[in-house]
């Protein structure tokens, strides 16, 4: 699998790419924006895993003209914090998947996976778990028939949870992917947005897709 890395922080480059080398990953790395597009367009690569901010050219606008081009290569973007608008924007210009900085190699490579994945099935942007759907696009969610309105911050949950099917995810870490926050604020934010969201999903508490693992934090089943 070859992996195009456009990162300027040479740290963050370098960890990336040992770390994915480690994996028998095949990595080209670049630190430009504008050196980067020349290569997405001149040589074939499984996935791109694309930092926002860079000299030369921003990922956004790379991704933007990538896309235009009818160029479905697989894109992982970088981003320096949870930055909700960034990360919308890219999405809607096609962004497959983003993480936010700093992160776990572990981390990136489950979603190269993931999107490697997707890349040879359906539409990136429709999530699925049993008889729910969010189309990250639309932001529409459904369970069976039933269309579910959630808040802005309970949908960045959602889906988040649902990106990480299986795993069990901690209060802290969905405090920094949902909230931003670097830190824990000892406050029981995570909890009452989950009993919410959990509500809204099933109101009748048939089928729960969120499990709670008690003092740490939750996972979120796949429910087929
Ligand atoms: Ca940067």
């Amino acid at each position: 699998m070859k992996v195009l890395v456009v990162e300027d922080e040479k740290k963050i480059a370098s960890f990336v790419r040992k770390g994915l080398e480690e994996q028998g990953f095949a990595v080209e790395s670049c630190a430009r924006g504008d050196d980067a597009y020349t290569m997405a367009r001149s040589q074939a690569f499984d996935v791109i895993v694309l930092d926002i901010m860079l000299p030369g050219r921003d990922g956004l606008s790379i991704l933007r003209s990538l896309r235009e081009q009818k160029n479905t290569v697989p894109v992982i973007l970088l981003t320096a914090r949870a930055e909700p608008n960034e990360r919308i924007e890219g999405l809607n210009l096609g962004a497959d998947d983003y993480l936010t900085k700093p992160f776990y190699i572990q981390e990136l490579i489950a979603r190269i996976h993931a999107v490697t994945r997707r890349a040879s099935g359906e539409p990136s942007s429709v999530l699925r778990a049993g008889r729910l759907t969010m189309n990250v696009m639309t932001r529409q969610v459904t369970v069976g028939e039933r269309h579910i309105e959630l808040t802005p911050r309970e949908f960045n949950l959602l889906e988040y949870l649902m990106r990480s099917p299986g795993r069990v995810l901690t209060r802290t870490q969905i405090l920094e992917r949902v909230w931003g926050y670097a830190f824990d604020p000892q406050t029981n934010l995570v909890d009452v947005n989950i009993q919410r969201l959990r509500k809204k999903l099933d109101p009748d508490s048939k089928a729960d897709f969120i499990e709670t693992i008690r003092s740490v934090g939750y996972r979120f089943l796949k429910s087929e």
